[in-house]
């Protein structure tokens, strides 16, 4: 481990592809690329950029968001991506708890300075800028210990908090997840993932770039226009979020399936039922791992099937991090005994920014983390996931983790996805509630999905009420929010 700021990690400059646009059809070799960023700083500087200042960039994956990503770092700067479908409100949340200086929008002539990101900005008086390569001569190096990104939580469980990352924290997890998969030159990945989560910027990004590899970057997940772009551009691997593993396989395959040397998925539970059936279809060995913005992303992940086995369910082992089972007072726990991962390693960040309270309840003095999820570790290392701290449904004193009823509810060979939560209840303060997705053609009911249950799960585990639905509400990122569903579910009340 020797790169220390995310410009030297990068791979030099060199004839290779570094990135490829399918729309433009447009091919960046790695000189391009380090030309594009040192000009782009230069641009930064010269509208007065500083070291340590905040720049959010509000742009979709295109060419603009990986050059002006990588100058911010290069000039010192702080990037703080964010989606750029957010609404005035949102954006002013974010702007506001960042001290942006700088708001970087697409370039949309008037529309742009008056698009919700612009009129946020200056409600904050953060600049707006549609910044365009060309520029004077400034050279300023960064060090491993400024901040290079801040980033939000996705909010799942409560208010998304802010959590800076360190160059060291990127450079960490771009060497963790080079090494994991052995990324080399010759790999091609497609980036479907957005670049304003730390999903697609370090594992579909920034990984690759350290090796030298090419990332494709399509403007946006399409399952039509996946398979052409994958085939065109000869990609060989990819990283996604289950649901979008799941729209994969509801399309229509490639036949001959192309040569895929791994499929990596991360974010949120896969189900062994899409385990098996995303292997088969693609003939690929699918690769789970475990990952959070705090981590600078991964934290575990199932290993190449050269480098050891790989268990549908588990999300692998701990890759350059060390992971760790303990009670709620911080005591170690033995091998297969259910407590909260904690984790420690130079990835993770030092804390969160303007939240003492948190920072206090998230750290142990020894330096681990705590996750908020909990889990197993087994006598070899590998980690499985029972549920988030908070998602627990309290059944009259029972405590029951809902992803285990997801994964029994999705063996079932009518249901496409499944996710239960809890139920107010009178009588036992929460109860268990599902929603169910069907896989196109079938049908089962209510009753018999509980009959399934009830031969799998003790009776108190079994769900009070299922729900059918023909999309499962997610976040905007593909996350399941329990409450979000439950929310959902009981409104529509069929
Ligand atoms: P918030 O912290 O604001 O509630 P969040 O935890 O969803 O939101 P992220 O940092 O985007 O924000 O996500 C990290 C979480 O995602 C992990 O703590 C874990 O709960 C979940 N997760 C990540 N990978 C997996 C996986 N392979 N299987 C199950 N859960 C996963
Ligand atoms: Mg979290």
């Amino acid at each position: 481990m020797t790169s220390s700021t995310l410009i030297t990690a990068i791979a030099a400059p060199s004839t290779q592809p570094a990135v490829i646009i399918p729309p433009l059809d447009l091919t960046l070799t790695y000189s391009h690329l380090h030309d594009l960023i040192t000009k782009f700083q230069h641009s930064l500087a010269a509208i007065g950029i500083s070291p340590n200042d905040a720049v959010s960039i509000s742009l979709p994956n295109t060419l603009e968001f990986i050059v002006i990503f990588l100058a911010v770092g290069a000039q010192r700067a702080i990037a703080a991506p964010l989606n750029p479908n957010y609404k005035q409100e949102e954006f002013e949340f974010y702007i506001d708890d960042l001290k942006s200086k700088l708001v970087i929008i697409p370039r949309r002539g008037d529309v742009g300075m008056d698009s919700p990101a612009a009129r946020a900005a200056r409600r904050f008086g953060a600049g707006v800028a549609e910044v365009w390569w060309d520029g004077q001569e400034v050279k300023i190096e960064a060090k491993e210990e400024d901040v290079a990104l801040v980033l939000h939580t996705s909010g799942t469980t409560g208010r998304p908090k802010a959590v800076p990352l360190t160059h060291k924290n990127l450079t960490t997890t771009m060497y963790n997840i080079q090494a994991t998969y052995e990324l080399a030159p010759e790999d091609r990945t497609m980036l479907v993932m957005p670049l304003f989560h730390v999903h697609g910027l370090l594992a579909g990004f920034l990984a690759p770039l350290r090796s030298g590899g090419t990332v494709v970057v399509p403007p946006r997940f399409s399952a039509s226009e996946f398979w052409k772009d994958f085939i065109k551009y000869k990609a060989n691997w990819y990283t996604a979020v289950p649901t979008i593993h799941q729209i994969l396989l509801k399309n229509t395959l490639p036949s001959p399936v192309p040569r895929i040397r791994f499929i990596r998925s991360c974010s949120s539970p896969l189900s062994p039922a899409t385990f098996e059936a995303l292997e088969k279809a693609l003939n690929a060995p699918v690769l789970e791992a475990y990952a959070m913005t705090e981590a600078a992303h991964q934290m575990t992940s199932n290993p190449l099937p050269t480098n050891g086995p790989r268990y549908p369910g588990s999300v692998g082992k701990g890759m350059g991090v060390s992971v760790r089972i303990l009670d709620d007072k911080g005591n170690e726990l033995p091998h297969d005994t259910q407590g909260e991962i904690c984790i420690r390693g130079p990835n993770v960040t030092s804390g969160y920014i303007n939240n003492p309270a948190a920072n206090v309840s998230s750290f142990y003095p020894n330096g681990y983390f705590r996750t908020g999820d909990m889990g197993t570790i087994d006598a070899a290392g590998y980690v499985r996931i029972t549920g988030r701290i908070k998602e627990m449904i309290n059944r009259g004193g029972e405590k029951i983790a809902p992803v285990e009823l997801d994964n029994v509810l999705a063996s079932h060979p009518a249901v496409a996805e499944a996710v239960c939560f809890a139920l107010e209840s009178e009588l036992y303060g929460q109860e268990v509630g599902a929603a169910v997705v069907l896989k196109e053609g079938k049908k089962v009911s209510e009753g018999e999905l509980k009959g399934w249950l009830g031969e799998r799960v003790v009776k108190f585990k079994v769900p009070k009420r299922v729900w059918f639905t023909e999309v499962m509400p997610k976040t905007a990122t593909g996350k399941v929010q329990r409450r979000m569903v439950a929310e959902e579910m009981v409104k529509s009340n069929q």
